[in-house]
């Protein structure tokens, strides 16, 4: 995924680490810190790999690309022990755990591959990986968002907000069945009367 991809991730990724941190036991406030942090950290393994550039380029970085910052353990690790700490600074862990996430499952599906396992051995999705980073990414931004918005949902369910979007949800559903039903119907009655088994 190009940088604009991942930064635009963050919508997302500020509605997970809402609904992870309510799950944590974090007040509103809390929550909302979460999901500020989160927004802002889904280009963090990235930066902090150290990257040098010249004349704009990235030419390397201090940390290899994508083996310990990029190694999803850590992050896990991080948002286990934001659990545990609770407060302001276990919010910002549960954010930038959640941020950072997204972002290697992000860069996951690309070629290189990203170290799921040991933190120098990264592991390529199928032969020549899912696809190259920048494909997809209007598709997998807004997938993401939704993703994101109903797991919030999810866990904030008496949440004025989530109630309406619920609802609308349902609406839309019905609507498409509306649509959809007849245009069903007349297909396997187009199948019946032309296909003979
Ligand atoms: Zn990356």
């Amino acid at each position: 995924m190009t940088g604009k991809g991942h930064r635009l991730t963050g919508l997302g990724a500020a509605f997970i680490a809402a609904a992870i941190a309510k799950i944590a036991g974090l007040d509103v406030f809390l929550q909302t810190a979460s999901a500020l942090v989160a927004a802002v950290s889904t280009s963090l393994p990235d930066w902090v790999e150290i990257p040098y550039y010249r004349k704009g380029v990235r030419t390397g970085s201090l940390i290899k690309h994508r083996t310990y910052t990029h190694w999803p353990w850590i992050w896990v690790g991080l948002m286990y022990w934001g659990f545990a700490v609770k407060e302001l600074e276990g919010a910002a862990m549960i954010g930038a755990a959640t941020g950072a996430l997204s972002h290697i499952l992000a860069d996951a599906p690309n070629p290189m591959g990203i170290p799921w396992i040991h933190p120098l051995q990264r592991i390529r999705l199928g032969k020549k990986g899912w696809w190259r980073s920048g494909r997809n990414e209007t598709v997998l931004v807004s997938l993401f968002t939704v993703f994101g918005v109903s797991i919030w949902v999810q866990v904030n369910p008496d949440n004025v907000f989530a109630q309406g979007l619920t609802q609308l949800t349902q609406e839309s559903v019905k609507q498409i069945n509306v649509v959809l039903q007849p245009l069903v119907q007349n297909f396997i009655t187009y199948l019946s009367s032309n296909v003979h088994f």
